[in-house]
Protein backbone atom coordinates (compact mmCIF):
# COMPACT_ATOMS: atom_id res chain seq x y z
CA UNK A 1 0.00 0.00 0.00
CA UNK A 2 1.72 3.40 -0.77
CA UNK A 3 0.11 6.47 0.73
CA UNK A 4 2.26 9.34 -0.59
CA UNK A 5 1.82 12.24 1.30
CA UNK A 6 2.00 10.20 4.57
CA UNK A 7 5.35 8.10 3.54
CA UNK A 8 7.37 11.47 2.83
CA UNK A 9 7.30 11.84 6.86
CA UNK A 10 7.58 8.24 7.98
CA UNK A 11 4.41 8.02 9.15
CA UNK A 12 2.49 4.50 9.98
CA UNK A 13 -1.33 4.44 7.56
CA UNK A 14 -4.29 4.88 9.37
CA UNK A 15 -6.08 1.47 9.16
CA UNK A 16 -7.54 0.68 6.22
CA UNK A 17 -9.50 3.78 4.16
CA UNK A 18 -8.89 5.94 6.89
CA UNK A 19 -5.47 6.35 5.65
CA UNK A 20 -7.06 8.60 2.67
CA UNK A 21 -8.07 11.14 4.71
CA UNK A 22 -4.58 11.42 6.69
CA UNK A 23 -2.98 11.69 3.57
CA UNK A 24 -4.96 14.59 2.32
CA UNK A 25 -4.08 16.11 5.44
CA UNK A 26 -0.36 15.31 4.88
CA UNK A 27 -0.25 16.58 1.44
CA UNK A 28 1.25 19.71 3.46
CA UNK A 29 4.85 21.13 2.92
CA UNK A 30 6.12 19.70 6.64
CA UNK A 31 9.25 17.77 7.94
CA UNK A 32 13.11 19.22 7.90
CA UNK A 33 14.66 19.50 5.21
CA UNK A 34 11.18 20.78 3.80
CA UNK A 35 8.93 18.73 1.66
CA UNK A 36 6.44 19.99 -1.29
CA UNK A 37 3.13 21.38 -0.83
CA UNK A 38 1.26 18.00 -2.71
CA UNK A 39 -1.64 20.87 -3.56
CA UNK A 40 1.12 23.40 -4.59
CA UNK A 41 0.05 22.86 -8.26
CA UNK A 42 -1.96 20.86 -10.39
CA UNK A 43 0.79 18.47 -12.30
CA UNK A 44 1.84 17.79 -8.39
CA UNK A 45 -2.10 17.23 -7.22
CA UNK A 46 -2.93 14.80 -9.73
CA UNK A 47 -0.59 12.67 -9.39
CA UNK A 48 -0.85 12.58 -5.65
CA UNK A 49 -4.86 12.00 -6.41
CA UNK A 50 -3.98 9.01 -8.93
CA UNK A 51 -2.13 7.33 -6.56
CA UNK A 52 -4.23 7.52 -3.49
CA UNK A 53 -7.39 6.89 -5.33
CA UNK A 54 -5.34 3.34 -6.52
CA UNK A 55 -4.30 2.68 -3.29
CA UNK A 56 -7.97 3.31 -1.38
CA UNK A 57 -9.40 1.38 -4.35
CA UNK A 58 -7.39 -1.24 -3.55
CA UNK A 59 -7.71 -1.57 0.86
CA UNK A 60 -11.48 -1.17 0.16
CA UNK A 61 -11.76 -3.47 -2.77
CA UNK A 62 -13.43 -1.52 -5.03
CA UNK A 63 -13.25 0.00 -8.78
CA UNK A 64 -10.98 2.66 -9.06
CA UNK A 65 -12.59 6.34 -9.21
CA UNK A 66 -11.31 8.44 -12.13
CA UNK A 67 -11.36 12.02 -10.95
CA UNK A 68 -10.35 14.76 -12.86
CA UNK A 69 -9.23 18.35 -11.38
CA UNK A 70 -8.81 21.74 -12.32
CA UNK A 71 -7.58 24.75 -10.54
CA UNK A 72 -10.85 25.67 -8.88
CA UNK A 73 -10.67 21.97 -7.58
CA UNK A 74 -7.13 22.41 -5.84
CA UNK A 75 -8.20 25.67 -4.42
CA UNK A 76 -11.45 23.66 -2.76
CA UNK A 77 -9.00 20.86 -2.18
CA UNK A 78 -6.95 23.27 -0.06
CA UNK A 79 -9.70 24.58 1.82
CA UNK A 80 -11.14 21.31 2.39
CA UNK A 81 -7.18 20.32 4.20
CA UNK A 82 -7.31 23.66 6.36
CA UNK A 83 -11.18 23.00 7.77
CA UNK A 84 -9.94 19.67 8.64
CA UNK A 85 -6.82 20.16 10.08
CA UNK A 86 -8.64 22.50 12.10
CA UNK A 87 -11.36 20.35 12.99
CA UNK A 88 -9.07 17.78 14.15
CA UNK A 89 -7.09 20.31 16.40
CA UNK A 90 -10.15 20.84 18.95
CA UNK A 91 -8.45 20.34 22.16
CA UNK A 92 -10.87 17.06 23.21
CA UNK A 93 -12.68 14.93 20.41
CA UNK A 94 -12.32 12.02 23.28
CA UNK A 95 -16.47 11.52 23.09
CA UNK A 96 -17.42 14.60 24.42
CA UNK A 97 -20.89 15.96 23.21
CA UNK A 98 -20.29 18.66 20.77
CA UNK A 99 -21.06 22.02 22.00
CA UNK A 100 -24.41 23.76 20.41
CA UNK A 101 -21.74 26.38 17.99
CA UNK A 102 -19.68 23.14 16.55
CA UNK A 103 -22.85 21.49 15.01
CA UNK A 104 -23.37 23.96 12.07
CA UNK A 105 -22.03 21.88 9.02
CA UNK A 106 -18.36 22.47 8.02
CA UNK A 107 -18.96 20.12 5.48
CA UNK A 108 -21.40 18.56 3.00
CA UNK A 109 -21.23 16.20 0.41
CA UNK A 110 -24.01 13.86 -1.73
CA UNK A 111 -23.74 9.95 -1.94
CA UNK A 112 -25.78 7.08 -2.46
CA UNK A 113 -26.80 4.40 -0.29
CA UNK A 114 -26.81 0.56 -1.92
CA UNK A 115 -27.93 -3.07 -0.73
CA UNK A 116 -25.35 -4.95 -2.41
CA UNK A 117 -26.13 -8.92 -3.31
CA UNK A 118 -24.22 -10.15 -0.49
CA UNK A 119 -26.93 -8.10 1.85
CA UNK A 120 -24.17 -5.61 2.85
CA UNK A 121 -24.71 -1.66 2.68
CA UNK A 122 -22.25 0.55 1.25
CA UNK A 123 -22.13 3.99 0.80
CA UNK A 124 -21.52 5.54 -3.16
CA UNK A 125 -19.93 8.95 -3.19
CA UNK A 126 -21.20 11.20 -5.51
CA UNK A 127 -19.97 14.23 -7.42
CA UNK A 128 -16.83 15.48 -9.39
CA UNK A 129 -13.57 16.69 -9.00
CA UNK A 130 -13.14 18.02 -4.83
CA UNK A 131 -16.82 17.28 -4.34
CA UNK A 132 -15.94 13.78 -4.72
CA UNK A 133 -12.73 13.57 -2.41
CA UNK A 134 -14.89 15.81 -0.13
CA UNK A 135 -17.15 12.97 -0.33
CA UNK A 136 -14.78 10.02 -0.15
CA UNK A 137 -13.12 12.07 3.05
CA UNK A 138 -16.71 12.34 5.00
CA UNK A 139 -17.55 8.50 4.16
CA UNK A 140 -13.84 7.45 5.62
CA UNK A 141 -14.26 9.77 8.94
CA UNK A 142 -18.14 8.50 9.37
CA UNK A 143 -16.74 4.90 9.18
CA UNK A 144 -14.02 5.69 11.66
CA UNK A 145 -16.38 6.90 13.65
CA UNK A 146 -19.00 4.03 13.78
CA UNK A 147 -15.54 2.02 14.83
CA UNK A 148 -14.46 4.32 17.26
CA UNK A 149 -10.85 5.43 15.92
CA UNK A 150 -12.05 8.50 14.18
CA UNK A 151 -10.52 9.93 17.72
CA UNK A 152 -7.14 8.53 17.17
CA UNK A 153 -6.46 10.75 13.88
CA UNK A 154 -4.13 13.62 15.69
CA UNK A 155 -2.67 16.43 14.29
CA UNK A 156 1.35 16.86 15.79
CA UNK A 157 0.63 19.70 18.39
CA UNK A 158 4.51 20.93 17.32
CA UNK A 159 2.81 24.07 15.35
CA UNK A 160 5.89 24.23 12.95
CA UNK A 161 5.24 20.04 12.44
CA UNK A 162 1.47 19.81 11.67
CA UNK A 163 1.19 16.60 10.25
CA UNK A 164 -1.43 14.22 10.48
CA UNK A 165 -0.51 10.78 12.47
CA UNK A 166 -2.57 7.80 13.97
CA UNK A 167 -2.31 7.46 17.86
CA UNK A 168 -1.53 3.75 18.44
CA UNK A 169 -1.23 4.82 22.33
CA UNK A 170 -3.29 2.37 24.83
CA UNK A 171 -4.88 5.00 26.24
CA UNK A 172 -5.16 7.79 23.10
CA UNK A 173 -3.42 10.36 25.20
CA UNK A 174 -0.23 11.24 22.21
CA UNK A 175 0.20 14.32 20.80
CA UNK A 176 3.36 14.03 18.71
CA UNK A 177 3.55 12.44 15.79
CA UNK A 178 6.59 11.77 17.29
CA UNK A 179 8.15 12.11 21.08
CA UNK A 180 11.76 11.88 19.47
CA UNK A 181 11.38 14.44 16.91
CA UNK A 182 8.85 16.71 18.06
CA UNK A 183 8.22 16.16 21.31
CA UNK A 184 11.81 16.73 22.15
CA UNK A 185 12.04 19.65 20.28
CA UNK A 186 9.30 21.30 22.12
CA UNK A 187 9.98 20.28 25.43
CA UNK A 188 13.43 21.80 24.96
CA UNK A 189 11.55 24.88 23.83
CA UNK A 190 9.90 24.86 27.17
CA UNK A 191 12.75 24.10 29.20
CA UNK A 192 15.03 27.19 27.81
CA UNK A 193 12.21 29.90 27.69
CA UNK A 194 11.72 28.53 31.41
CA UNK A 195 15.85 29.45 32.06
CA UNK A 196 15.53 32.55 30.45
CA UNK A 197 12.40 33.76 32.62
CA UNK A 198 14.46 32.49 35.72
CA UNK A 199 17.74 34.21 34.02
CA UNK A 200 15.33 37.88 34.07
CA UNK A 201 14.52 37.59 37.57
ZN1 LIG B 1 5.43 16.38 14.59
Amino acid sequence: MTWPASERYRLEAAPAGLALVQDLLNTLAAGKPREPDLLGDLTTAKNWIGEDLSTWARERDRPEPQVEINEHDLDELRVLRGELQDALRTPDRRGAEPALADLSALYSASAGLRMNRDSRVSIEPRGTGWRYIACLVLMEALEAQQTNVWNRLKICRNPRCSVAFFDRSRNNSGVWHSTRVCGNIENLRAHRARARARASD
